[in-house]
């Protein structure tokens, strides 16, 4: 038996009704190239491999290549490595992306993804209190950066949470699945760059409206002329109010 690895953040899912509603979730088609990243011992790739054309992996762990390697199929090819070290080019040659993420690397490894335009669609499983921060509503306390970071390529989605006793070993915490679909309602807008910029000031500090976090680069006249109330906080900003903002700052440079 092979011992879960804690620096590879493995925790193994075990609970085949979960697993059967991960598949439910996902939309299949003989069109569509999938890539799962951290498939471990296989619980979702022998799955998948019944539902798809084409599904290529991406696996750190040399003692999980050894166990997958005794269960592909000829659609599948099997890639060893670290998922963040590949390059653009490599990615761009799927269009659904999925897996039951490393925790530790959760955050980064979705937003990854932002560049890389040929991906559409994501199921991702990852730590419930991240996910809820890139589905959060405006107004709520979860409404943060990364949110919006997200919420401008893709519409975000919760599917169902996870309990630590579907895994094995247990993680800490509970779990989500989430599914992000790429818009491209902002394309025509503004830049990526240009969003993050502002919203990472709008965020600056949590407790601090608005005001005060764009106070170097707008002033009470500004906040008049976007009818947006300067006391308002950056939480109850939606994605259109930052880049109507955005754009503001665009057109009086
Ligand atoms: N999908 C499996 C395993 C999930 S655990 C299941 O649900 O049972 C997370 C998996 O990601 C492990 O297999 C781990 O080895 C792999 N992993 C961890 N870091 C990685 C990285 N940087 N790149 C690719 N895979 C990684």
């Amino acid at each position: 038996m092979i011992k879960a690895k804690k620096k590879f953040g493995q925790n193994f899912l075990i609970d085949n009704q979960i697993i059967k509603s991960i598949l439910d979730e996902i939309k299949f088609s003989e069109r569509n190239k999938y890539l799962e990243i951290g498939p471990g011992m296989g619980a979702l790739t022998s799955e998948l491999q019944k539902k798809t054309k084409k599904l290529d992996l991406v696996e750190i762990d040399p003692d999980m290549i050894n166990v997958l390697r005794t269960k592909l199929n000829s659609n599948t090819q099997l890639f060893e490595g670290d998922v963040l070290g590949f390059s653009d080019e490599f990615f761009e040659k799927y269009n659904v992306v999925l897996g039951n993420l490393p925790y530790y690397i959760a955050t980064e490894i979705i937003f990854r993804f932002v560049p890389i335009k040929n991906v559409d669609t994501l199921y991702f499983m990852l730590q419930k209190e991240v996910a809820d921060r890139l589905v959060a509503k405006i107004g709520t306390k979860e409404n943060s950066i990364l949110t919006n970071l997200l919420g401008f390529n893709f519409r975000t989605e919760k599917c169902f949470d996870i309990k630590p006793e579907s895994f094995d070993p247990a993680p800490k915490v509970t779990s989500s699945f989430i599914k992000l679909t790429r818009h491209k309602d902002y394309e025509n807008e503004i830049t990526y760059v240009d969003f993050k910029r502002i919203i990472k000031e709008s965020f600056k500090f949590k407790r601090k409206n608005l005001k005060n976090n764009l106070k170097n680069i707008l002033n009470l006249n500004d906040f008049e002329n976007l009818e947006i109330l300067p006391t308002k906080r950056a939480e109850d900003l939606s994605i259109e109010d930052f880049i109507k903002i955005t754009k503001y700052l665009i057109s009086n440079a």
